[in-house]
């Protein structure tokens, strides 16, 4: 059969998917209501449960998880400048907020 008769293989299947998700993010709207901001979250959520490439899905929900914290520190970076206060440390956030201080439960 010719290639293009076949499944998908992992290489295929990722440039046909992140040509949807840049596609989806270029137009996601400019100041998306709560309900939109939920629903892509949701969307990311089980995309990173049943995307059908175990290895990938898994490296995608770390991978979200490390987005999300250095977004997050970077975003509370920007409201400490703002106050004139230091900057974090974004490399240190999961051992202050997560793997510090073993032991505490
Ligand atoms: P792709 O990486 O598929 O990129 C397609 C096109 O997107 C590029 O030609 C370029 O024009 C554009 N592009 C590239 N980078 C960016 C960027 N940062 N922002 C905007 N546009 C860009 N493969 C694995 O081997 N292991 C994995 O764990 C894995 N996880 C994946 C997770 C997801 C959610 C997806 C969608 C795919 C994953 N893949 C994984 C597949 C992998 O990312 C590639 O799609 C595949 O290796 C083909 O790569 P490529 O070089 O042809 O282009």
């Amino acid at each position: 059969k010719q290639a293009a008769e076949c499944p998908l293989n992992t290489e295929e299947l990722g440039q046909k998917t992140w040509a949807f998700l840049h596609t989806m993010a270029a137009y996601y709207p400019e100041q998306p209501s709560f309900t939109q901001q939920q629903e892509m979250a949701q969307f990311f959520n089980l995309l990173s449960k049943f995307y059908p490439c175990t290895t990938c899905a898994t490296n995608l929900r770390n991978s979200s998880r490390q987005n999300l914290c250095q977004w997050l520190c970077e975003l509370h970076n920007h409201v400490n400048k703002m106050l004139g206060k230091h900057p974090f440390n974004c490399s240190q956030v999961d051992e202050r907020w997560r793997d510090g201080c073993k032991g505490r439960s």
